[in-house]
């Protein structure tokens, strides 16, 4: 890349989107996987950049003020202030509308480092927040970060933009918030929402009258495995990627598809993570002119899960892959064996896992081919694709 490098914002101040108590959303993941790639040299040298906060202006591109007046309200409110605050899944918490901007800014300055040209690629690690609605918090997500930045690239030079989205869970807040908009192509690989919150996410959400085939959903069956997710996301993703054209790719890239994960029950590995990383890399390279920005989302299994996977994504945004049978470097383990005595702690960036996956080929071999199927025949023939030749 001839730019300056790829972009990595970061500040610890993003710690501050803290649901508190034993909420599953702990910004201990987030410091966890920035002291792993630091410990593996994944950041040397890199210029971490520091986030400001969203403007209100920017917050209003996809969200309404009297969601954000509630959300600034919240804290001090001894009343219900309604907007899915103030519930098991979005309590409300202490400057929860400053540090959840802080999450929008971080992902929105991403955004302009790609806009302006000075990086083709750039992560927003704390960014995700893929459930937050135009008028209610949702999923652990107050304000929709992934959603302010397609807007706002929208508004800044860019006409095609592409979000795919690999968290365990439903994209449902950024689906919603361009479901009539045929400038943003959304993707979504999920658990399958018959068995998972939110409860949408089904092949026949293909987005409004104006927008029909920009809203792509492959619901997963449960205990779905790499080989298979890698089966159906090669089936699907690619070939829409090239008949759209976009000018950019964003994604959102929750690691809550792993096997050990608490809250879902997709079978994933790290090593499957590792190469979804590297897939969405070289679909950037291939259809959107090498432009990628990568936020992170869910993942719940804190010690032994997120730290890793991410700091795979932020090698693979850096160029400086790392090999899963690399060791978790010691001093790492260290610290966090100081705050965890008890646990069981990973060795290795990978798992060992089986990431080879054979192509679909046209006809129903395994279980994620009728998916495949299903969402082909729904999608490809409203962007010229043939559902049933797998060369398309
Ligand atoms: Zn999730």
């Amino acid at each position: 890349m001839g730019e300056r490098g790829a972009a990595v914002v970061w500040d610890s101040g993003l710690l501050g989107y803290d649901l508190g108590g034993d909420h599953p959303f702990n910004p201990v993941r987030l410091e966890l996987t920035i002291r792993l790639a630091r410990a593996l040299g994944v950041l040397e040298g890199v210029e971490l950049l520091v986030p400001e906060p969203a403007s209100e202006d920017e917050l209003l591109r996809v969200h309404d003020l009297s969601y954000l007046t509630a959300v600034r309200e919240a804290p001090m409110a001894s009343w219900d202030v309604g907007h899915g605050l103030g519930t098991d899944d979005n309590p409300v918490f202490d400057r929860m509308h400053e540090a959840t901007s802080l999450v929008v800014g971080s992902t929105l300055l991403a955004a302009q480092r790609i806009a302006s040209g000075e990086s083709k690629r750039a992560v927003s690690i704390a960014g995700g927040l893929h459930h937050a609605m135009r008028d209610r918090a949702s999923g652990f997500c107050v304000y929709n970060d992934c959603a302010v930045a397609i807007s706002w690239l929208l508004d800044n030079g860019f006409d095609r933009v592409a979000y795919v989205d690999v968290d365990v869970h439903h994209g449902d807040g950024v689906q919603a918030a361009f479901y009539d908009d045929p400038r943003v192509l959304t993707i979504s690989l999920h658990q399958h929402p018959v068995t998972l919150w939110p409860g949408t996410g089904f092949v026949t959400e293909l987005g409004g009258r104006q927008a029909q085939g920009t809203a792509v959903n492959v619901p997963l069956p449960p205990r779905t495995r790499d080989p298979d997710w890698h089966r159906a996301f090669t089936a699907v993703v690619p070939s829409l990627l090239g008949a759209f054209k976009p000018q950019v790719l964003v994604t959102q890239c929750g690691v809550d598809t792993h096997e050990e994960d608490p809250l879902a029950d997709l079978s994933l590995s790290v090593d499957g993570h590792r190469a979804t990383y590297r897939a969405l890399r070289a679909l950037a390279d291939e259809h959107a002119g090498g432009r990628w920005l990568a936020t992170g989302g869910g993942g719940y299994a804190l010690l032994r899960v997120v730290p890793r996977s991410w700091t795979h994504l932020l090698a693979t945004v850096l160029d400086r892959d790392v090999d899963p049978a690399a060791a978790v470097p010691a001093e790492w383990t260290r610290a966090v064996r100081h705050a965890a005595p008890n646990a069981d702690l990973p060795t290795t960036m990978g798992e060992g896992k089986p990431t080879a996956f054979a192509p679909w080929g046209g006809v129903l071999e395994t279980p994620v081919d009728a998916v495949v199927r299903d969402v082909r025949r729904a999608v490809f023939p409203l962007h010229g694709l043939d559902p049933d030749d797998p060369r398309d």
